[in-house]
């Protein structure tokens, strides 16, 4: 599909976009200006859109992501029209796809609640400390007590690393959370 076919909704979007890049390098709303009518028409002259695919589950529904090629980073998503197995459709996941690497909500490390809030942890702490609960549970109550629920956002890598993780730990109550 031709970048053109985008052009109403994506000149909404591009002037969303260059308000909030502004703001967020200058951390002030003063600093905010017009766009001019070039910007408007083509904020980022140098991206290009590639067709991809929705990783978030085995369907594999078809994304148009628009790229910048001088920074190699996703800008925005819009839906494969033509593609065979989605024919321009996503479900709720899929449709905000380019969230998981843009959104201000990502998790990007561990989070312990201590007393009702939220504190950053280090990888080392959280692992030591679910391991060693986890470690208690096996010990208490044996290994069939636990579950393993894989994800599907899992790669084929993950998820054999997964498997394996559950039949070391000695159970086979292991599934997939599409199933529930
Ligand atoms: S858009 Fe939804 S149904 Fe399609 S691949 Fe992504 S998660 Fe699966």
């Amino acid at each position: 599909m031709s970048k053109t076919t985008y052009v109403g909704r994506r000149s909404f979007l591009k002037l969303a976009a260059l308000g909030a890049a502004a703001s967020s390098a200058f951390g002030s709303n003063e600093t905010l200006r017009s766009a001019t009518k070039e910007e408007i028409k083509n904020p980022f002259p140098n991206s290009v859109m590639k067709r991809t695919i929705c990783s978030i589950c085995s369907v594999g529904c078809g994304i148009e992501a628009e790229v910048d090629e001088g920074s190699n980073v996703w800008i925005r998503q819009d839906m494969a029209v033509d593609h065979p197995i989605s024919q321009g459709s996503h479900c709720c996941k899929g449709i905000d796809q380019i969230d998981l690497t843009k959104s201000k909500m990502r998790l990007k490390y561990p989070l312990k609640k201590v007393n009702g809030k939220w504190e950053r942890i280090s990888w080392e702490t959280a692992v030591n400390e679910i391991g060693d609960k986890m470690l208690k549970i096996r010990e208490e109550d044996g290994p069939d007590s636990v579950e393993f629920l894989g994800s599907a956002k899992f790669s084929n890598e993950q998820a054999f690393y997964f498997r394996k993780f559950a039949a070391f730990w000695g159970t086979n109550n292991i599934d997939h959370v599409a199933r529930i």
